[in-house]
Order: C-alpha cells, then structure tokens, then sequence
C-alpha cells in the first residue's frame, strides 16, 4: 500500500552530499517526491510502497552527515511523480555548518587516473569531500554563497553536477582543469615562475631545499624538507618550537610509533596533525627536539600531487603566521609578510572565506579545534537566551550559544595583541551572522585586563545586554560536565576569584556552584610574568633557599642577580602568587636544567615530559595542609625532594635527570589526584573531572587518571573538546546559560 509523507531531519545535513543522498535512496526504494535544503533541516516529501525502510534508510544519513531528528509528518497535498532536487530556501539558520574534509579515496584515485578528467587537477572534490566552512560566505551551503561562486561549471562539470548517479552530483564544489581554481608558481618578488606544471616544480624546489609558501584550504603554510628546517627556523626565529610535517602516506609508521586508533585518525575525514610518539626519540630532531612528533598526511589534490612528484618523504607544513597571530591566508598579504621567509609562493586562486589552521590531537584529546572540526558543534540545553561567549586570552576561539546548540569557532591564537583580538571580532562576527545570532548575554574571563574581556565589555554596553564573568578554571570544569562533580583543573595561568593567579584547582558542586576546595599550594612568581619566560625565576619562587641559589649560581647567575631575586621574593616586591600547575612544571624544568628560558607556549613542560620519557618514578609522600578551608598540597615538597636527588647524583648524569623528572610529574599527579579523592569522600560526589592544559601532558594525566579509579569513582575528561584553552570559550557559555536557567 502506498504512504506519503513529510520527513524533516535536522543536524549537520548540508555540504555532506545529504541531497543526492536522499534522491539515490529514493530510486533505490522507488520513492516519488522531493528534496528540499531549508538552511537548517532537510525537508522531504515522499510516497511509495516502501515508505518506511526509505525513512529507516534517510535517518541513517550519508557518512559525513551529523544527524539531530527525524520527524515524520503527514502530508495531505499531492505527490508528484519521479523524484526530484529542488533549489534551496533561505529558512531559519541554527548553526548546521559543515567543516572542511579531507580529499576522500575515490578522488585520489580520480586525480591519479590517466587520461580521466580530474587527472592532475590539484583541486578535486566531490559530494564526500572538500573545502567547506573555509569557503562558506552564508548558508545554506550552495556554490553561490561559497568562493565557487567566482568559477562557474563548464558543461561537463554541469553535467555530473547533475546526473544522479555521480558522485558528484550537487556537489557544490566541482570543478576541474576547465573550470575550476588554478594554481600559480611565483617568487619571492611575485613574479611567476616559468614551468609548465607548478606542482612538479614546486616539488623539484621543494627537494633542492627551497622555502615555499603554499596556499592551502584554510591558509598558508610555510614548506620544506627536514634538510631545510635549520633555514627555517632561524628565518621565522624559532630554533626551539617543534615544527609539524606533512608525510607521505605509510611513512608516519617508519618514524612513530602509530596505535590502531592513531591510524585511523591520521585517515579520518578530518586529517588532522596527530602528535605520536617516534621510534627514536634521538631522531628527526631538526624537526622536533621531544619525544614526540606531529604529523599529518596528504589532505588535499595539492598535497597529493606534491608528494607523488617528491623524492622525500617528508616536508615540514608549518602555519605561515607569527606564533599567536593569525594565519595568513590573502596571497597579498603572504607575498608582503613572507618574501623574507619564503622563496617561493606556490598559490591558487579560489577565496578563503574563514581562516582554519590545522587540527592538532594527541592521545585522543584535541591539542588545537581547528579544520575538520570546527564550526564545532554540540547540542546542549542552555535554556532560552543566546548567548556569546568570547574565550580567555591564550589559544582563544569563541563560542555562540543559540536554540539548544552550542557552536565553538576554529581556534584563534593569543589575543594578546590588536591583531589577533581582531581577528576573534571578525571570527565572531562571521559566526554570528551564519548563525543569525543575537546574543542576549556575554560571558567572558574574570580577568579585568583581557583584550578579550574588553571587548566583551564594549559589546555588552552596545548591545545594552547582560555580561557574565567566568572564572577561567571553573569555565574548564563547565566544558567538561553538568553534573556534579569533582571537577580538577590543572593549567597554566588563570585569574582567581582572590586576584591571585591559579592554574591547579580543585572545585566542588555542580555548574554554576563550583566550590574551591583544595589547591596547589601558592608559591610567589619572582618578576610575574618573567617568571612564565625564565622558569629558573619560578624555581627560586618555590625554593627560596640557599642550595637553590648555590644551583642558579653554577648556572651563571651573577652575584647582583642572585642579590636581586633573593630580596625579591623576601620582601614580595613585584611578586604574584600562584598556585599554577603548569608553574610547578616550568620551575622542575629549570631544576633539571632541561629549559632556562621558554621560547614559545608550554615549552618548559614539554620539555619536562620528554625528559622523563623511559623514567622510572619514585613515590614520595604527599604533604597536605589545610589552609582557608581549603586542602592544599605542598609543591615546595615535592621540589624539594627533586633537587635534593639532583644535588645528590653525579652531575650530567641522564638517568638521574630522566627519574627525577618522571618522578616530580608521577608525585604531583598523585597528589592531585588524592586532593580530588579527599574531597569526593568529604562531599559525597562520585564524578572526578579533569580539564586544563597539563591534560596533554600523558604521564600526569594518566596517573591522576589510574588513582581515581583505583578510589572507585568515576573519572571523565571531555574528548570532544580541547582540555586547554580550546575549551573555555564553550565552557563561557555553559556556565552563563547554567545561571539563566538557575534564575528562572
Ligand atoms: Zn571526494
Ligand atoms: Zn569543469
């Protein structure tokens, strides 16, 4: 018997081939009726014997495609025969913005088919893959409000555009070598290069140790081959910083060691740069100088093309952008900024409607929210209001909450500085208006002297609507549950609600009641923020005593110096306190002599972990004192104990620094942990959360992860989300809406 009806399926539905999608289902199911894109849902109209199994069918949805609901309505009206694709309407938007994907296998396989159409053609996509949110100017996603609207389909793009049993058919991105983007090889001066295929010329100055610029999906990468990375890094002047590569499929494997999930990763539509561990930690250290290497596969036509003309088998990628700005992504811009750092530009033509850097994961947990994943996406009730949340300072993204979902922007940088604070407006701006937002709320940092919170402020009195200040570690824990919990954040720096700097926190409650109830015990920063660049400041912070001092002195402290700091910390003068676990970490780096001064974000930490990679830890005590009402667990004891069996050991000795350094991280993650497993006896909570930077770190996290296990409760640490930064924009958010609903 024939059923007819309306199906409405809501989610992530546009630029994953939804459509075409629908329409291959209803031949196969010998449906009648048409599609319809309405900006945030899909909409349906369907009769046939097989009804049904076609609604089982559409709710499975293409792979790419995020699905929310289905509905099935009645639908009185007339059916008409066959099936059709029709033209988009422009209805209510709710943030259904797909993110870029990675080239898929049928593309590769059609770019290298000889004689095919897309042969060689750098820019190949279909309905499963491609450029998205990096082309998007408004939605719905269709190629006249994308950057293909600059490049109309010739006939045969037209053709398969289509044709209903394409892989392309409405695929908004198709193109080829007729119609499509092209691609330019310049120098230096942007004048082009004389070659017939940019690509294998490219590859050819690659392989000759050239520096290129190469315009990518979301932005520019500097590239070359590891022989080139000294040239490198004293170009941008970064001789310290690990830089991420790009590999050539299979090698990742001779170089790391890859898990089963890591491979799969590494495949995923996503691509992104997956941090693994190398085979030998002495090796490719031009690259990286850790433990530890990022690397990503081949993610567009581009990048394919360039390999399969490259002799290595490797090339550094590393964003084009000073550290903390913005990605550069104009050819303008890159041809003024970069003619010093590159020799050549290989570029293309097609717009870059949104910035995306690359996506940064290590162990499962994300290290950077960028390309793949972002616009990122979570359903959440939150309640009524619309609600923005402009993120903290450092790693900053921003996050707009609207109708039950919360939508986190691709990762920003540190908005530090006018440039990068502009380009989060721009990013909010553009956000919104995909979103149609207007926000009825502004949550930001509890710092009063952000950039960011500036601007909160600035938008707020605009607008003339509320501001919500967030504690920085209590926005982790927000971004993390609900529910209650005993919520732990281990970070670098955040402001407290006493106007001291906190960093390793444990909370109580549940969002938006978080009770301080135990931390690290604060220990003065020497200087503020020189104590964050010279951790050897940080390290006479926590042990003013005279066998640090003798220590700091062999490492060519003068006696003025050593007079300076000394009377600084006595007299507190220019001196923060902090309880940051991240400080702890820097000031054991310095101990160790692994870091004296930090040259980009984390460096000191990481460093840390590497040392202590092999290490075999010795337990020592905690000490835990009590001190405002708060449990707080003495990090000068666990320092202490490290410099006295490095004071102890011959000097240079590697094992001992390799123990030692494992055993400080293997001590504080204990003690963290029993902070959090006192205070869930003391309260009752069953729930340990864990949110902050330090999560990347592997050997902390996973000690503080087996302890409370071992108690019997419940540990959680949201994969969706970065620990660090990355999420506190989200976790703004949640805990605005949290009070919203609490009021009402
Ligand atoms: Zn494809
Ligand atoms: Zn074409």
């Amino acid at each position: 018997m024939q059923k007819q009806g309306k199906i409405s399926v809501r989610g992530i539905v546009q630029g994953v081939g939804f459509r075409p999608f629908v329409y291959a289902q209803a031949v196969e199911f010998g449906i009648c009726g048409r599609v319809k894109n309405l900006g945030s849902e899909v909409e349906i109209i369907a009769r046939g014997d097989r009804f049904d199994e076609f609604v089982a069918a559409v709710s499975r949805g293409p792979p790419m495609a995020r699905i929310d609901s289905v509905r099935v309505a009645d639908f009185p009206g007339a059916v008409p025969d066959g099936f059709s694709i029709e033209k988009s309407a422009t209805g209510s938007f709710s943030g259904m913005i797909p993110p870029d994907i990675a080239i898929c296998a049928g593309c590769v396989a059609d770019i290298f088919s000889p004689g095919g159409r897309y042969e060689g053609y750098w820019a190949t996509s279909c309905v499963n893959c491609g450029p998205r949110y990096s082309i998007i100017g408004a939605i719905p996603y269709d190629r006249e409000r994308t950057s293909m609207d600059a490049f109309p389909m010739c006939t045969s793009c037209a053709g398969e555009y289509g044709d209903p049993h394409s892989r392309r058919h409405h695929a908004q991105t198709i193109a080829c070598h007729t119609c499509g983007p092209g691609l330019r090889l310049m120098d230096r001066t942007g004048s082009d290069v004389p070659c017939g295929d940019p690509i294998r010329k490219a590859a050819a100055l690659l392989d000759k140790g050239k520096i290129l610029a190469i315009r990518g999906v979301g932005g520019f990468h500097l590239a070359c081959t590891e022989e080139s990375s000294g040239e490198l890094k004293s170009r941008l002047g970064r001789v310290e910083q690990p830089f991420a590569v790009m590999v050539r499929p299979g090698y990742a494997e001779e170089i790391a060691v890859v898990s089963n999930a890591e491979r799969e990763l590494l495949e995923s539509p996503l691509h992104p740069i997956v941090v693994l561990e190398k085979r030998d930690p002495a090796s490719h250290v031009s690259v990286s100088n850790l433990h530890t290497i990022g690397c990503m596969l081949p993610y567009t036509g581009l990048h394919h093309l360039l390999f399969s003309c490259l002799e290595h088998p490797l090339l550094i990628m590393t964003s084009a952008n000073m550290p903390g700005y913005p990605m550069i992504t104009d050819t303008d811009v890159a041809l003024a900024i970069l003619s010093e750092d590159a020799d050549y530009f290989l570029v293309h033509n097609r717009a870059i409607a949104n910035r995306v850097d690359d996506s940064v994961v290590r162990d499962g947990y994300i290290l950077r929210l960028s390309r793949g994943i972002a616009p990122k996406r979570t359903a959440i009730d939150l309640g009524d209001k619309c609600i923005l949340g402009v993120g903290p300072e450092l790693n900053a993204n921003a996050t707009i909450y609207k109708g039950g979902f919360a939508v986190t922007s691709a990762h920003v940088g540190n908005v530090r500085n006018p440039a990068t604070l502009a380009y989060l407006q721009e990013t909010i701006e553009k956000l919104s208006r995909l979103l149609g937002a207007e926000y009825d709320l502004v949550a930001h940092d509890l710092h009063p002297q952000f950039l960011s919170t500036r601007y909160a402020r600035e938008i707020a009195e605009d607008r003339g609507i509320g501001l919500v200040p967030v504690q920085h570690h209590r926005a982790h824990i927000a971004a993390t549950t609900t529910e209650p919990c005993i919520g732990i954040a281990i970070d670098g720096v955040g402001y407290g609600d006493d106007g001291t700097v906190w960093g390793g926190e444990i909370f109580a409650g549940q969002v938006p009641d978080l009770a301080r109830v135990a931390h690290l015990e604060p220990v003065p920063m020497p200087g503020g923020d020189l104590a964050t660049r010279f951790p050897e400041r940080m390290l006479y912070g926590v042990l003013p005593n005279d066998t640090c001092l003798d220590l700091l002195g062999r490492r060519g402290w003068t006696d003025v110096e050593l007079g300076v700091i000394k009377k600084q910390v006595a007299t507190g003068f220019n001196v923060t306190m902090t309880s940051s676990t991240g400080r702890v970490l820097d000031a054991a780096a310095a101990l160790l002599g692994i870091c004296r001064e930090r040259t980009y974000d984390g460096e000191p930490a990481m460093k840390l972990e590497s040392a202590a990679a092999g290490g075999t830890p010795e337990a020592w005590e905690p000490v835990i004192t009590t001190a405002g009402g708060c449990e707080v667990l003495s990090t000068r004891a666990v320092l202490s104990t490290a410099l006295s069996r490095y004071t102890a050991a011959p000097a240079g000795d590697k094992k001992t620094v390799r123990d030692i350094a494992a055993s400080v991280q293997y001590n504080l993650a204990r003690g963290i942990a029993a902070l959090a497993v006192r205070a869930a006896e003391r309260e009752g909570i069953h729930t340990v959360a864990l949110s902050g930077g330090v999560v990347a770190n592997r050997a902390i996290r996973e000690t503080i992860r087996a302890e409370v296990a071992q108690a019997g409760l419940f540990f959680l640490i949201n994969d969706a989300y970065p620990p660090g930064d990355g999420c506190v924009s989200f976790g703004q958010c949640v805990w605005a809406g949290k009070i919203t609903q609490q009021q009402r």
